[in-house]
């Protein structure tokens, strides 16, 4: 083809024996390739197509699986068009979303945090509920691995049909996991699942991130934490409406005890996450269906208490303005360090700031003049 080219590395002393070519680029937007008319086998129809949000709407109203599932792949799309594409759904299914008990659940690895959500999530569904489990994994976007991400988790779960089961998302765009995790928790609201499960690591800040979408928290731990329940950060605890410790069961099964009552005295100090709730420390054993039924019973008791007091839709009211908030920012952010001008003066600015020639304060003036004249 005679638009092909050497590349840019190759030895010219070599230039008969050198195999590799270099194609002409494609034009496109980024996110797709669009057809040219010399690299039409390449075409990725996918970018172009055409969805019928109404249809996609109703069906998952109906509850249809590969309708919810279709609808959460658009969300997890980090393309401009998909994400038009999602705003117009949810905007079709915001009326239907809500009418759920959303529950955020954290532990260390190897708490029991998804042999817990198994046994749980089956007991609710043997109740009659429909149960979505989602998952906010920071480290799935760090690394491109995942300790949320395990296929072999909660196989009887997944296989329940009442069940449904999402892993973590990774970032992308305004608002990364976080955005998509929520906006994952409408569609299947809409799709008729009324209790949400979102589950996350104790890493970082994922916990706070999850305190923020869900309804109810609950942390899970281990027995023998007698020092470690001294160390452990108060602030967590601070998050959480209920401690639950796992593992209560054979030659455990005493000490659990003992460490839920140590809990419950130190819990009694602290600040209570939701007003007017005081956060509890319970035992189970996930392995054995053990002290299931009574998290459930806590946790409608929650629901119940808390919506008679109108704490439970003043939460979900401030959760949407934060995240709105959140929202503006991030856009702010990617709006500004994105912009041009920025990009080139970024860098003197820095330089002068760092190397003490330069009040802060004054660089940041400089580079929101600049900002603003550009976009005038
Ligand atoms: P995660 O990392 O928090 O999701 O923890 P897993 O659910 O993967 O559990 C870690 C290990 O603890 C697994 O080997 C489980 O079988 C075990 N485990 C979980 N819950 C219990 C329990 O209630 N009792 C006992 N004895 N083992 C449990």
């Amino acid at each position: 083809m005679k638009d092909e080219k050497k590349p840019e590395w190759y030895d010219p002393g070599k230039a008969d024996s050198f195999s590799s070519t270099v194609k002409p680029g494609v034009s496109g937007n980024g996110h797709g390739i669009e057809q040219t008319a010399k690299a039409g086998r390449f075409v990725k129809k996918t970018a172009a197509r055409k969805i019928d949000l109404d249809a996609l709407a109703a069906e998952i109203k109906e509850g249809n699986r590969t309708a919810l599932a279709k609808g959460i792949t658009l969300i997890e799309s980090n393309a401009d068009h998909d994400f038009q594409h999602t705003q117009a759904l949810l905007q079709l299914l915001l009326p239907r979303s809500g009418n759920s008990v959303r529950i955020g659940i954290t532990g260390v690895p190897g708490a029991g945090k998804s042999t817990f959500i198994e046994s749980f999530g089956s007991y609710l569904c043997e109740l009659g509920h429909k149960v979505a489990v989602l998952a906010v994994d920071p480290t799935s976007s760090l690394t491109g691995g995942s300790i949320l991400g395990d296929k072999t988790r909660m196989e009887k779960l997944a296989r329940n049909p009442r069940a449904f089961i999402r892993p973590s998302p990774s970032g992308g765009k305004l608002g990364g996991v976080h955005r998509k995790t929520r906006e994952t928790m409408l569609v299947c609201e809409a799709a008729g699942f009324d209790v949400i499960l979102v589950e996350t690591v104790g890493v970082g800040q994922s916990e706070v991130i999850v305190r923020d979408m869900v309804d109810f928290f609950m942390l899970l731990v281990l027995t023998g934490a007698g020092d470690e329940l001294q160390g452990m950060k108060k602030g967590i605890m601070e998050l959480a409406d209920s401690v639950i410790v796992n593992k209560a069961d054979g030659p455990n099964e005493q000490a659990a005890r003992k460490t839920k009552e140590e809990y419950n005295r130190i819990l009694h100090f602290l600040q209570p996450a939701t007003r007017g709730w005081q956060t509890t420390a319970l035992t189970s054993s996930a392995l054995h269906d053990k002290g299931i039924r009574e998290i459930w019973e806590m946790i409608s008791n929650f629901s119940s208490l808390t919506k008679e007091s109108g704490i439970f839709e003043e939460r979900r009211r401030v959760q949407t303005k934060e995240w709105l908030n959140d929202l503006i920012i991030d856009q702010l952010q990617i709006n500004f360090f994105h912009h041009p001008t920025i990009k080139s003066l970024l860098p003197k600015i820095e330089n002068e700031v760092i190397s003490g020639n330069r009040p802060v304060a004054s660089g940041v003036d400089e580079l929101f003049k600049a900002f603003f004249e550009a976009k005038k």
